[in-house]
């Protein structure tokens, strides 16, 4: 997926399932209404946003809802998993395990903390 997808994703799914008028959305990035619905048609298309038609100021119009929240790596900054000396013997029934890890339960604590 593109660049441009993937943070039009991002903004739609941050409005979770109210969704955002697609005109609203053209504004933020300066699309056109010929490009932005292009775009929304594409997202549909991929699956990842559905388009509700509304009537919206007696006029007929999209809105956007996302339908897969795109996979973000901010989730797993930081985690310790990625720069882990034991790494290559965890598994999830192995002795090293992240049922078990002290260093995975800590960074989740740390993060539920933050947010
Ligand atoms: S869960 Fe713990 S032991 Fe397993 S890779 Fe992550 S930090 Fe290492």
């Amino acid at each position: 997926m593109d660049k441009m997808c993937n943070r039009v994703c991002e903004n739609i799914a941050g409005y979770e399932s109210d969704g955002i008028l697609q005109s609203q959305l053209w504004k933020k990035y300066k699309l056109s209404s010929r490009d932005g619905s292009r775009l929304a048609l594409k997202l549909e298309r991929m699956g990842m946003i559905t388009r509700e038609k509304i009537l919206e100021k007696e006029r007929w119009t999209y809105k956007l809802i996302i339908k897969k929240t795109p996979i973000s790596t901010k989730s797993i900054e930081g985690s310790p998993c990625l720069t882990c000396p034991v790494e290559a013997k965890c598994s999830l029934d192995g002795e090293v395990s992240p049922k078990t890890c002290q260093w995975i339960e800590d960074w989740v604590m740390i993060e539920l903390k933050n947010k």
